[in-house]
């Protein structure tokens, strides 16, 4: 059974081009010009973009955090990311303190495999570091987890001392891994967070006032000396702060070995989000915090000059009611994270529509980077001969209105409600199946196959 995509405007890094895709079973078969393919059936993309697929390089589904977990399972959170036009994500593994690095890969394994509706693939997340764990960073690299993530925030839970990354970097360097890294001061952050609960500062706006961005700016400093010193490459997620993109811009100037990620959020809303009344804040409640509006203008143009290389959504929900609302009265107690995995193409296409980024940055940005910064390219990443047919039909005069009545994201709120955007997604495929046409989902969760990763492919 072939497809042909026909028409569209085929989009990658370089630009657009008008041209015709045919999709052979799971792949794609043949890109050609405009009338030179035939399929056994036809998606008319005349006027439309023909996406890769977007690759979200960092979700957290059914992780455990504060004694609750976030509310998307495996297959509500990638049902969701495939009407959003995203056809791969790859999710956390997480490291209980005390357990072995593949008794979590195994877990992670169980409560993923037959539940995805799209494919995925696995960071590890790193929070006990000893001999044991730094041996077993190898076997997961074997096993296609060739990224390791570490905090510098959250003492007493995922919190890393300075030491104890030196040790997994060293050990990176040894294996060819890259070390992912949140970098916040958590010490410092903790300190400041009991001095505003002590003060009777207790509303969720004191979240971000606890977390000063010169805080992640002197994490991110420190993490890209570390990673200097022991040769290790290094990704700094989700970052948020003009301090913390000017450390990145000049590492990488200097010729380390450094990239970066945003998320929309930082992009989109602000410390205003959380000042909202009725506790409303705490549904912006995220690590590291919204910050004031006049970061924005720095990451977009991060954005334009590649020092923020990838756009992944740290998504991470949790529902207002009975999760957030557990920080009534203290802001630490909130649980940390927001939704996001629907709606990071669209938001990333209004940076288009208002001159941002171009049309080949979105793609770059959203799809073909996080391929090879996590090692799936070509398989992922791009619309040619040979390449899994993941690819998104994409309508970029649609307008659409976000909200939690109409997502599909299993959480109680949207971070965008209200939003009115230019742009919507038409129809996706997923390793050549149609999982979301005009007339709805027809996808189903263990279609989606685990991703085994090589390294990043921008120095292996
Ligand atoms: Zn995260």
């Amino acid at each position: 059974m072939t497809t042909l995509i026909q028409g569209g405007q085929v989009v990658s890094p370089s630009g657009a081009i008008t041209a015709d895709v045919l999709v052979d079973g799971e792949t794609i078969a043949a890109v050609g010009a405009p009338g030179t393919l035939a399929g056994d059936e036809t998606i008319d993309a005349a006027g439309k973009y023909v996406l890769p697929g977007g690759i979200d390089a960092h979700t957290h589904m059914e992780m455990p955090f504060g004694g609750t977990h976030s509310v998307d399972s495996f297959e509500t959170g990638t049902i969701a990311a495939a009407w959003g036009g995203t056809t791969t994500i790859i999710d956390f593994a997480v490291q209980a303190k005390g357990t072995s690095l593949l008794s979590t890969l195994d877990k992670w394994h169980s409560k993923a495999d037959g539940n995805c509706a799209i494919d995925y693939g696995f960071h590890m997340i790193v929070s006990d570091v000893n001999d044991a764990t730094l041996k077993e960073m190898r076997s997961c690299v074997d096993g296609g987890v060739g990224s390791f993530k570490m905090f510098m925030a959250y003492p007493g839970v995922f919190y890393s001392t300075d030491g104890e990354i030196l040790r997994a970097m060293q050990q990176a360097r040894e294996i060819g891994a890259t070390v992912m890294m949140h970098a916040e001061n958590g010490i410092a952050i903790d300190e400041l967070a009991a001095q505003a609960v002590a003060a009777g500062r207790t509303d969720p706006v004191e979240h971000s006032l606890t977390r000063p961005p010169e805080l992640e700016g002197e994490a991110t400093s420190r993490a890209i000396r570390l990673a200097q010193v022991t040769g290790s490459p290094l990704y700094i997620v989700h970052l948020s702060a003009s301090q913390a993109l000017a450390a990145v811009a000049e590492a990488r100037d200097n010729g380390q070995n450094v990239f970066a990620e945003t998320c929309p959020q930082y992009l989109y809303l602000s410390i205003e989000d959380m000042m909202k009344p009725d506790f409303e804040g705490a549904k912006f409640v995220a690590s590291p915090p919204l910050r004031e509006k006049s970061h924005q203008a720095d990451l977009w143009r991060g954005l334009r000059t590649n020092d923020l290389s990838v756009v992944s959504t740290d998504h991470c929900p949790f529902c207002f009611k009975d999760q957030k609302e557990l920080g009534r009265g203290d802001f630490r107690a909130i649980p940390n994270g927001m939704p996001g995995v629907e709606h990071r193409m669209d938001l990333l296409h209004q940076g288009v529509v208002a001159g941002e980024i171009t049309l080949g940055r979105w793609v770059e940005t959203c799809s073909t980077t996080p391929a090879r910064m996590f090692g799936l390219y070509p398989r992922k990443g791009v619309i040619a001969a040979g390449s899994d047919a993941d690819i998104v039909v994409y309508d970029p005069a649609a307008t659409q209105t976000l909200s939690a009545a109409t997502h599909h994201m299993n959480v109680d709120y949207s971070a965008y409600e209200g939003f009115s955007l230019t742009g919507k997604v038409h129809t996706v495929l997923s390793r050549g199946r149609v999982v979301v046409s005009p007339d709805g989902f027809h996808g189903n969760a263990g279609h989606g196959k685990f991703l085994s990763r090589e390294l990043n492919q921008y120095l292996n």
